[in-house]
C-alpha cells in the first residue's frame, strides 16, 4: 500500500461523485443520533420514512421523545424494522440526555474525542458507528464511521485488512488519510458501495477505481 494509491483512490472518487450538500451543513447532534439509531440495519429510504413519520407526531428533541408514547414511536418506526428495540432505545436515550446533559449533547461533543466517544457509547442504542457519525458530522471530530458499505468497500480496495473488525477498519482508514479528508473518504466509500461496489455482485467494469483495486472482477 503506497501513499500514492490511497491518495489516488480519494482523488478519483472525489471526481467521480458529487458530494451531497448536507454533509457540510450544521447538523443537530440529537437528531443525527436518533436518525442513526433508526438507520441500524435499515435502508436509507426506510430510515427517512421513519423519521418523517416520527416528526409528524413529535419534534425530534430529547424532551418530546422522552415523554412520547411508546406505541406512537413504535408505529412511526415500523417501516424501519427492529422497531420495538429502536423505540425503547430512543425513549431511554432521550431521557438520559434530558436528565444527564440538560437536553443538550453539545456538552458531550465539546469534550476531547476519546472522552466524548466514551460518553456517547454509554448511551443505550449507541454503538461505535452511531457515536462516530455524531462525532464526525456534528462536531468535526477526527474519526471515520464504518458502516456496512465502508467496511466492505475498504476491504475490497485493500484499505483495511479483510478480517478486520470495526475498530481495525476505522483505525486502518484513519492511518491512511489526513484527518481533513475523513468526512470525504467516509462519504465517497458509501457512494461507491451503493453505486458500484455492491454487496452481491460488484460492478467492477464500470467502477471508477477499478485500476486501483486489487479485488476487481473484470469478467
Ligand atoms: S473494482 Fe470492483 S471490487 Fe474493486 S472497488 Fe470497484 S466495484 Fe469494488
Amino acid at each position: 500500500m503506497t501513499e500514492n494509491r490511497t491518495e489516488e483512490i480519494l482523488r478519483t472518487l472525489r471526481n467521480a461523485f458529487t458530494l451531497p450538500k448536507w454533509i457540510t451543513s450544521d447538523r443537530d447532534p440529537f437528531k443525527t443520533l436518533i436518525t442513526t439509531i433508526i438507520s441500524q440495519n435499515t435502508a436509507d429510504r426506510n430510515t427517512a420514512r421513519a423519521i418523517e413519520n416520527l416528526s409528524k407526531h413529535y419534534p425530534i428533541t430529547p424532551e418530546a421523545l422522552a415523554n412520547a408514547e411508546t406505541s406512537r414511536i413504535e408505529q412511526s418506526l415500523k417501516v424501519a424494522g427492529l422497531y420495538r428495540n429502536k423505540s425503547k432505545a430512543i425513549k431511554k436515550v432521550s431521557k438520559i440526555i434530558l436528565e444527564k446533559f440538560h437536553g443538550d449533547l453539545n456538552s458531550v461533543l465539546s469534550l476531547p474525542l476519546e472522552e466524548a466517544r466514551e460518553a456517547l457509547l454509554q448511551l443505550p442504542g449507541v454503538g461505535p458507528k452511531t457515536a462516530d457519525v455524531v462525532l464526525l458530522f456534528c462536531a468535526d471530530k477526527p474519526t471515520i464511521p464504518v458502516d456496512t458499505h465502508v467496511n466492505r468497500v475498504s476491504k475490497r480496495l485493500g484499505l483495511a485488512p479483510n478480517d478486520g473488525d470495526y475498530e481495525t477498519v476505522r483505525k486502518s482508514l484513519q492511518s491512511l488519510y489526513n484527518p481533513k479528508d475523513y468526512l470525504t473518504i467516509h462519504v465517497v466509500l458509501i457512494l461507491l458501495g451503493r453505486k458500484y461496489c455492491k454487496a452481491g455482485k460488484p460492478l467492477c467494469r464500470e467502477c471508477p477505481v477499478n485500476m486501483l483495486c486489487p479485488s476487481k472482477l473484470l469478467e
